[in-house]
């Protein structure tokens, strides 16, 4: 089975944002023109999951562009369960790929802003699409030190500008990141691209009490349970986020101390810029726009 249960055939698209278009007689919290993020997740609100807040987690789970139709349209349709009304003066077009990028990047560093006090160290593996929103989360919610990590030239550059404070090349990094911490290790890594190298490097630079949190997927983790066991240190896995914790992303957008590195093409272009993406040419995220919006 493909692995994010895409059954074809399917309009693509889950980072979606834009104005109301059109409501049901039964909907209540938007109006026609409102402009809205889509949180992606379907979720009924009325199994234990959505009562506990993990909407991600729902019993009657459906995701937006991946297992029903998605936004690489004019319209798309969706509960209003799923819309999260952006606050005056953003605009749909600037913040789409939060509705994806940004709320996993968000959920993951909210589960471990708590241990980013001052004095430990946070690694951000992968300044990508998530990634570099999460290395501005760690500096937002956390109070830690930052490192960045990609084996990209301009990505590492991002990096740099978006306030990490030191950036490393993916080569040796595990032996960089204990040097840049007094030989103590990485207090928290966040990983974005998820590969045996990754998860090795990862679990390798922990310092003791670390925590090794996973975003990026694909590899095999494989960890001697004495050394975890010894040195006290935790794995955690992430996936996409809640309802409000996309609100909370848009609270925290809507104050102007995030970037959102993006580039806009027209909807008609998808094919050539998803060929981009796949060639990992683009640093950021790319937004396509309809010609209707
Ligand atoms: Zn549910």
């Amino acid at each position: 089975m493909e692995p994010a249960g895409v059954t074809l055939p399917l309009v693509l698209g889950h980072e979606n944002a834009g104005r109301v278009a059109a409501v049901g007689d039964l909907v209540s919290t938007v109006s026609v023109g409102d402009p809205v993020l889509v949180y992606p997740p379907y979720s009924c609100g009325l199994c234990v999951s959505c009562r506990r807040g993990r909407d991600m987690h729902c019993e009657r789970h459906q995701f937006t562009g991946l297992t029903v139709d998605g936004g690489f349209a004019d319209y798309v349709v969706v509960s209003e369960r799923s819309l999260v009304r952006l606050p005056p003066d953003v605009d749909p077009v600037d913040v789409a790929p939060h509705a994806d990028a940004g709320i996993t990047a968000y959920h993951a560093v909210k589960r471990v802003a708590h241990l980013a006090v001052p004095g430990t160290t946070a690694v951000v593996i992968g300044v990508g699409g998530v990634g570099h929103v999460a290395l501005q989360l760690l500096r937002e919610l956390g109070s830690g030190a930052v490192i960045g990590v990609d084996s990209n030239a301009e990505r590492r550059t991002l990096a740099g500008e978006l306030g990490a404070d030191a950036v490393l090349d993916s080569g040796g990094m595990g032996e960089a990141v204990r040097d840049l911490s007094e030989g103590n290790g990485a207090d928290i890594v966040l990983d974005f691209v998820g590969s045996d190298q990754t998860h090795a490097d990862g679990m390798g630079m922990l310092a003791r009490g670390g925590t090794y949190s996973m975003v990026g997927f694909g590899g095999t983790l494989s960890v001697p349970s004495a050394a975890m066991v010894g040195g006290e240190q935790t794995a955690m896995a992430n996936l996409v986020g809640s309802w409000i914790d996309l609100w909370e992303l848009m609270q925290l957008h809507a104050r102007g101390t995030l970037t959102l590195k993006t580039e806009t093409h027209p909807l008609e272009d998808v094919n050539e810029v998803l060929a981009r993406l796949r060639q990992g040419e683009i640093t950021g995220r790319a937004v396509l726009v309809p010609d209707s919006s």
